[in-house]
């Protein structure tokens, strides 16, 4: 790993104030990806993976055709608008319009869109096939159950809504890194994605254990209680804003609890509906978060808390003019801007996995 990315510590150390919540203390894996260029031999997200050259590569097989004909975009084009994006925030807006080079980028594209038009029936109805969303190594993310001898986690996705909640389907991979000897050079890509915040920017990862602590909503209503008494909180000398004595409860979420971002492992976050236990369809065991897939790295306002110090000014600073945020390094965007969240078996990583949108 060439950079390095850190939690600012917790403003407020919650066992000491909570003795009762340290037995759910939860490692987790903030992945903290970064625009960069991956190799297939690195951990990343959106980047080139491990892929044997033998074994097809993954498709999506669900039907497509009920997809309404919105507002989509091919990967290339994706591409050439962030690049145009990324080029006018460094010009300042100086310059509208397209450089030759965009101009260049433009045109190939289009030539491709056709010669795929030409080449078969319509794309949706394909089998699709599915885009890199996260490769993760177990040396980079030791907190990975992998099966066997597998030291490798590959996460695809198909970019377009299914059902149910108008999401990315996903597919998991595990593999031995070592049994990889030809890779597969240029996989192939989907004709369109459904929305262009299915189309992960690669990033390479700054992986950082942390300790999570449940979102008060998976609390039972004693803890949360005992949460909301701002006594409790007085009385154990927590440096707490008095704005926070009507609702401590959310200064612990929004600071104590489980953090924003990408990340392996952990507590899930909640709030849009409230919790919503997963349980694996083989073993019936409730199943346990594997890979939260974000929207958005910190939140804003006092989310910012979350911001890594070495990009605490740039949080505070915004900057989110050109479609450049520095708190959506991935461009990913599920749902209203929420989170993915992928989930496993304890029993078996093998056992089918689950998603939903948080
Ligand atoms: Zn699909
Ligand atoms: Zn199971």
């Amino acid at each position: 790993m060439v950079f390095v990315r850190t939690t600012p510590p917790r403003p407020v150390d919650v066992t000491t104030v909570f003795p009762e919540l340290a037995p759910l203390a939860r490692p987790a894996i903030r992945l903290h990806p970064r625009p960069g260029s991956p190799s297939v031999g690195e951990s990343s997200v959106g980047g080139p993976l491990l892929w044997p050259a033998e074994e097809p590569w993954p498709h999506c097989e669900a039907s497509h055709l009920h997809v309404d004909s919105g507002f989509r975009q091919s990967p290339d084009d994706v591409r050439l608008m962030r690049r145009m994006q990324a080029r006018r925030h460094r010009d300042h807006h100086g310059r509208g319009g397209m450089t030759p080079g965009e101009a260049a980028l433009k045109e190939r594209n289009a030539m491709r869109r056709a010669e795929r038009f030409a080449a078969g029936p319509p794309p949706a109805d394909c089998p699709v096939p599915m885009l890199p969303v996260a490769q993760l190594f177990l040396r980079d993310i030791p907190l990975l159950r992998p099966p066997g001898q597998a030291d490798l986690l590959q996460v695809l996705w198909c970019p377009y809504d299914h059902d149910p909640d108008h999401k990315p389907s996903t597919a998991l991979f595990w593999r031995s890194a070592a049994e990889v000897v030809d890779i597969l050079a240029i996989p192939p890509e989907p004709y369109e994605v459904n929305d262009d915040g299915y189309l992960p920017e690669p990033c390479v990862l700054a992986p950082e254990a942390i300790t999570e602590y449940p979102n008060s909503l998976d609390l039972g209503p004693q803890l949360r209680l005992m949460l909301e008494d701002w006594n409790r909180w007085q009385a154990a000398g927590a440096d707490v804003d008095s704005s926070y004595a009507d609702w401590p409860r959310d200064f612990y979420d929004i600071h104590l609890a489980d953090a924003p971002g990408w990340k392996a492992g952990g507590w899930p976050p909640w709030g849009r509906t409230d919790p919503n236990p997963r349980y694996c369809t083989v073993c019936e065991v409730q199943m346990v978060p594997l890979l939260t897939i974000a929207s958005f790295e910190w939140d804003g306002g006092e989310g910012h808390s979350w911001a890594p110090c070495e990009e605490q000014a740039a949080a505070k600073a915004g900057g989110h003019c050109c479609g450049q945020s520095p708190s959506r390094p991935t461009k990913v965007a599920v749902g209203s801007t929420d989170n993915m969240q992928i989930y496993i078996c304890p029993a078996s990583p093998e056992h089918p996995h689950t998603d939903l949108i948080q």
